[in-house]
């Protein structure tokens, strides 16, 4: 295949989307030389089939505010990829979201539902429509009038929608109970639904737990452990406190938590109370980390990126390009060992290329972040068969398919050096799976 043509048509395909760009390119860089050697996928057009999403879904929301008035959002679902599975990937509700953010977004999933072990192909949706800062009553509208829009589409075996950025539990049960509604049935077709109407226990916590047992993972593969390693995590949601919960669990010192107001320094290893203030601060739905340093008397740096200060471990868990090659410099600069992309997509480019020049264990996205669908499929299966699993059966399960993407991985991404390329590893084993099975399916 010729990398160049084929991003330069990309590119005139899609204009004004560099976020969908930006996501192809790193993907179709790193299977460059394994699509090489195995020449079928150019005879099937595998790659030119890839990058275009089967549909798209675009749709008017209107809702009527607290005061009354008629407000008009714009809704999507990109369904991507169903090759390997139904369509599947959550919801982002966010005033940044565009066609270009969820065509990047499910783009990504693909490959990172490819990675999970289970069957599951790739979509994403969401809306501009912005929750912060709306009632209780503003967001369950919303919601429903979104899902008055997208119900016809998805299905438990055709499309299952669950959260993302700005779609929480509360928000899947508003939409999940307007399908039930609107369907008539009472079936899998959303996760992350509630622990006692059909969800999994660990969904909540699933992406941020699969992340520390990723960094677990790569850790052992470079023969040290996380007990003691300080950490700094960005974000607000279920995965930033996720991983908090888990790596202070193990033993780790997450030494850094940042929001968009700034950052704040934990001196000692989080206790209890501070990893449920955690989740009090994002139910806030204010979206500032400064109140915690008021609260426990730690110190509070307004405006500034947590991968200023010096830690072992870095694990952006907010937002797509959270970390870019002037933070990932510094991260290099003061010594870090690794860095976990938690987020979709959370560094840019020439950072990822920096840490890895620099010979830093990264991790992308799309394996480090796949517990959280991953658990999703658990909760699909138990759908499917109207059982229910414990705590503790989920979080095997999830285990076991993190020591897979991580194997993985280090197949096809260990470099001669000894230097284990993630990125290109968790490239190529997604892209295997789902370019094979479309050959096995036929042009059709
Ligand atoms: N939004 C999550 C992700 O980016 C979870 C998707 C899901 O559970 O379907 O993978």
């Amino acid at each position: 295949m010729n990398v160049k043509q084929l991003l330069a048509d990309v590119e005139a395909k899609n204009p004004g989307e560099p976020l969908f760009l930006q996501a192809v390119t790193e993907v179709l860089e790193t299977i460059e030389e394994y699509v090489a050697k195995n020449p079928k996928y150019d005879k099937y057009s595998i790659i030119e089939r890839m990058v275009e999403p089967d549909r798209i879904i675009q749709f008017r929301v209107e809702w009527v505010d607290d005061n009354g008035k008629v407000n008009v959002n714009r809704g999507y679902r990109v369904q991507f990829n169903n090759a390997i599975g139904p369509y599947k990937g959550g919801i982002r509700f966010h005033p940044s979201v565009t066609l270009d953010t969820l065509k990047f977004l499910g783009f990504e999933q693909t490959f990172k539902n490819s990675l999970t072990t289970l069957p599951m192909g790739g979509g994403k949706g969401g809306s501009d429509f912005n929750p912060q800062g709306k009632s209780e009553n503003e967001i369950m509208r919303f919601c429903q009038a979104f899902m008055t829009e997208l119900y016809t589409y998805i299905g438990a075996d055709k499309d299952v929608p669950a959260g993302d950025i700005g779609v929480g539990g509360r928000e899947v049960g508003y939409m999940y109970g307007m399908y039930k509604k609107l369907a008539r049935e009472n079936t899998g077709v959303m996760t992350g639904k509630g622990a006692g109407w059909g969800g999994s226990i660990l969904r909540p916590e699933a992406t941020g737990f699969g992340g520390v047992y990723f960094v677990n993972n790569m850790l052992k593969a470079h023969n040290m452990t996380i007990e003691g390693k300080s950490i700094s995590i960005s974000g607000f949601g279920n995965v930033a406190w996720g991983a908090a919960t888990k790596a202070t669990e193990l033993g780790a010192f997450v030494k850094v938590i940042s929001g968009p107001d700034g950052y704040i320094i934990n001196e000692k290893p989080m206790t209890q109370d501070q990893l449920d203030y955690m989740l009090e601060l994002r139910s806030s739905n204010n979206n500032v980390i400064k109140p915690y340093a008021d609260k426990f008397g730690v110190k509070f740096v307004a405006g500034k990126k947590a991968w200023e200060v010096k830690v072992d471990i870095a694990m952006p868990c907010a937002f797509q390009n959270e970390l870019n090659a002037d933070d990932a410099k510094q991260l290099i600069a003061n010594g870090v060992t690794m860095v976990c992309e938690v987020s979709n997509m959370g560094c840019t480019a020439d950072a990822i290329h920096a840490l890895q020049h620099a010979k830093v264990i990264f991790a992308p996205g799309k394996a480090a972040n796949a517990g959280g669908v991953g658990v999703s499929g658990l909760e699909m299966s138990q759908n499917a068969g109207h059982i229910s699993w414990t705590g503790e059966e989920v979080d095997a399960k999830l285990h076991q398919m993190m020591d897979s993407i991580h194997e993985n991985c280090v197949k096809y991404g260990k470099q001669e050096d000894g230097y284990i390329n993630y990125v290109k590893g968790a490239n190529i084993a997604g892209f295997i799976k789902v370019a094979d099975a479309m050959i096995d399916l036929g042009v059709c």
